[in-house]
């Protein structure tokens, strides 16, 4: 009941929930009692009796599954993603569904149709996006952990503006399954919390194979604490060139270099490696990604869920008017972009080109890691910024993520934490990005400093 309290006193202001059902948390939390009371802990799960709170992309039976859209603001899920089984059979408890961006698109949760969230440092600011609600809410200690997902940063990037741990996996080691898809080759969910070592043990719980997702990998499961006190004497830490230079604001860097410095004293070494294709990501990703979503969200069209319009002509009116009623104005950007993408005639002038860039930054990734273990960079350019400042222009929007995309457009698993403070006293993110299935050794890095 302290976060169920603490959440009727503090969201009303933040708006970090969707959706919280007080009767329901506690049946769950009833239920992990009786669990406990039955035998010892490590048969009744690892998270018995745990509040989690979950980001409104995943579909949990039962609960309000919005999505932060319109056109999902009455769809009860009436199954559970992976994601939330999981949590589920572990015995966490669910507190609620926290706000996002529309479909997830965005970077600052202002394009939710449930209202922005307000960034608990200081609510003049963006928690960051898309998952702004699930960092809010951690940020005010209205829930220990909670559920994000990360296409192009909305993991990393929210965790940094809000001074949060969070970790997006490899691509396919997190189940898809029943996470509202986004653009399916680059969404990956992961867990956001308070520290490096909350984040593997919610890792543990959520990785996985899913024979539901053929896009989830069959690998050994793997103990993401594992290696968590590992010295990081000898330890190299690859600097890119290209994400030092112009761009990052002075106090980033300085909360940055502080970071690195501290890194070298416990015993690591910096080397520079290069990235020369990451000037291409953010264009490559705003082809890629709005392709795939054009495509993914023509399953709402008004006739087997969600939202309908009340009245129309034909059935043709019918789709348009309900997708015209139950997407925002970002939704409706993404999807045109992706539709002239993917149209006769400019796929290969875009679609196609965009592949082939997001191959060389793979590449790139790839021969860094030869001199490296671990990248380090910062996870935003900036701290978290004022309501209204970038969404007027969506590319100062889309360039929040400058130093994410890549890492989504490569498969490869980023986390960030905290390093310090910047101007206006707000939290700073460190961002490192591992090789495929370097969880454990980020991870490792991460809690060393922490
Ligand atoms: N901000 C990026 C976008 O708007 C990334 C979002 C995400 O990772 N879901 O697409």
């Amino acid at each position: 009941t302290l976060f169920l309290d603490r959440i009727e006193q503090h969201n009303p202001a933040l708006n970090a929930f969707i959706t919280t059902d007080g009767d329901r948390t506690l049946a769950m939390a009833r239920d992990a009692d009786a669990r406990r009371a039955k035998g010892p802990r490590e048969q009744c799960g690892a998270l018995l009796g745990v509040p989690l709170a979950h980001k409104d992309i995943f579909c949990t039976e039962g609960w309000l599954t919005s999505c932060g859209s319109k056109m999902l603001a009455n769809f009860v899920s009436p199954y559970d993603a992976t994601v939330v089984e999981k949590f589920k059979q572990a015995g966490a408890v669910t507190l609620g569904k926290c706000n996002m961006d529309e479909f997830a698109m965005g970077s600052s949760n202002e394009t939710s149709y449930f209202g922005l969230v307000k960034n608990p440092w200081d609510m003049n600011r963006v928690p960051g996006g898309s998952s702004g609600g699930s960092a809010a809410a951690i940020a005010a200690r209205l829930a220990p952990a909670a559920t994000g997902t990360d296409t192009g940063g909305s993991i990393r990037q929210p965790a940094s503006l809000c001074g949060l741990t969070g970790l997006k996996p490899t691509y396919g080691v997190v189940s898809r399954y029943g996470m509202i898809a986004f653009a399916s080759s680059l969404d990956q969910g992961g867990p956001m919390a308070k520290s490096s070592e909350d984040c593997a043990l919610l890792l543990n719980v959520m990785a996985g194979f899913d024979t539901r997702d053929s896009t989830s990998l069959q690998r050994e499961t793997e103990d993401y604490t594992r290696d968590l006190d590992q010295p990081l004497e000898g330890l190299r830490i690859g600097l890119p060139r290209e994400f030092f230079g112009a761009g990052m604001d002075d106090d980033v860097r300085v909360a940055v270099e502080t970071a690195l410095d501290e890194y070298r004293k416990l015993g690591a070494v910096t080397v520079d490696v290069s990235l020369p294709n990451s000037g291409l990501s953010v264009p490559a990703y705003y082809v890629i990604a709005p392709a795939e979503a054009s495509s993914n969200l023509s399953r709402f069209d008004g006739v087997r869920y969600g939202h309908r319009a009340a009245g129309y002509a034909d059935l043709i009116d019918m789709y348009s008017k309900s997708r015209a009623e139950g997407f925002g104005a970002e939704v409706k950007r993404r999807i045109l972009i992706g539709t002239y993408v993917l149209s006769h005639g400019y796929y290969d002038a875009y679609y196609l080109q965009a592949q082939k860039i997001r191959r060389l930054i793979a590449n790139d990734f790839a021969a860094a890691f030869k001199r490296c273990d671990v990248i380090a960079s910062p996870a935003s350019p900036s701290v978290a910024f004022n309501f209204g400042e970038k969404s007027a222009d969506p590319v100062q929007m889309y360039l929040s993520d400058i130093y994410t995309i890549s890492t989504n457009l490569a498969g490869l698993p980023g986390m960030s934490l905290p390093c310090g403070f910047g101007s206006g006293n707000m939290p700073v993110g460190l961002q490192l990005i591992g090789d495929w299935f370097g969880e454990a050794k980020m991870l490792n890095v991460a809690h060393r400093y922490q």
